[in-house]
C-alpha cells in the first residue's frame, strides 16, 4: 500500500459499486491471489473511460479478465483487446470471456505486439514490471494519437523510491528497468505522463495528437 490505510479506506467509501458477476469475481480472484486491479485503480479506469470512450482499447495482462470485463461493463460499444500468455492464467480467463465480446489474444505480449496493426485509443499496461520498457516501442506506434496509456504497478509497493542499495538483491533489476521506463515516458517528446499513487501506482500518458 502505498497511500495511508486511513485515506485509502475513506476512498473507498465514495467508490461505484461493481456489477454483482464482476463483484464476484473481484472477490474469487483476490482469493486465489490473483493480482488484479486494485479498487482505487477500478475508478481511476472508470474516470478515464466515461470521459474519454474509447472506441478500441488494448489491454497487456489479461489474468483472469476481470479489468477487461469491468471496462466492458462500462462500455459495451468498445472494442476490447486483451493479451496473457500464462496458462493458468488463460484456462480461466477463457471461461470468464466467452462470449463477451472481448478478443483474448494468447501469446507474450513481447511477441504479439509486434503483430498488431492499426492505433488503440487507449491501452492499458499491466503485466510483467520488468517487461515494459521493452514493450514502449510497439505501445508507442499503437496507441492512437490523442490516446491514453495507463501503466499500473509502476511504483513498485513503493519500493522505486529506495535506492537500488535499499532493494532486495532479487528485485534490482524490476526496479532499476522501472525506473528506466517511468524516466522515458516522462521524457519523450510528444508524450505527456503524469504519475499518480494510486493502486500500485499509475502512470497515465497521453499521446499528442
Ligand atoms: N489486468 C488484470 C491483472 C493482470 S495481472 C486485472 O486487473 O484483472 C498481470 C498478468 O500479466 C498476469 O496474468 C501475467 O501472466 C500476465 N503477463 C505477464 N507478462 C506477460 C507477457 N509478456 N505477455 C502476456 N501476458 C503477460
Ligand atoms: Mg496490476
Amino acid at each position: 500500500m502505498i497511500v495511508n490505510e486511513l485515506i485509502t479506506g475513506y476512498l473507498a467509501s465514495l467508490s461505484h459499486d461493481l456489477p454483482p458477476a464482476l463483484e464476484d469475481l473481484k472477490n474469487r480472484a483476490r482469493k486465489e491471489q490473483v493480482p488484479i486491479i486494485r479498487d482505487d485503480m477500478l475508478e481511476l479506469i472508470r474516470f478515464l473511460l466515461l470521459k474519454e470512450k474509447p472506441k478500441t482499447i488494448l489491454e497487456i495482462g489479461t489474468a483472469v479478465g476481470f479489468s477487461a470485463l469491468f471496462m466492458k461493463s462500462l462500455l459495451p460499444e468498445a472494442e476490447i483487446t486483451t493479451v496473457e500468455k500464462v496458462e493458468m492464467r488463460l484456462k480461466e480467463a477463457r471461461k470468464n470471456l466467452a462470449g463477451s465480446g472481448i478478443r483474448l489474444i494468447e501469446g507474450d505480449a513481447g511477441e504479439v505486439l509486434s503483430g498488431l496493426s492499426g492505433t488503440y485509443d487507449m491501452i492499458f499496461l499491466d503485466a510483467a514490471k520488468g517487461q515494459y520498457g521493452k514493450f514502449l516501442p510497439d505501445i508507442k506506434r499503437l496507441l492512437a494519437r490523442g490516446g491514453i496509456l495507463l501503466s499500473d504497478n509502476v511504483l513498485l509497493e513503493g519500493s522505486i523510491a529506495k535506492s537500488r542499495f535499499g532493494v532486495e538483491r532479487r528485485d534490482r533489476t524490476i526496479h532499476e528497468r522501472m525506473r528506466e521506463f517511468l524516466r522515458e515516458i516522462t521524457h519523450t517528446e510528444g508524450f505527456l505522463t503524469v504519475i499518480l499513487p494510486v493502486g500500485d501506482g499509475a502512470a497515465l500518458t497521453y499521446k499528442e495528437a
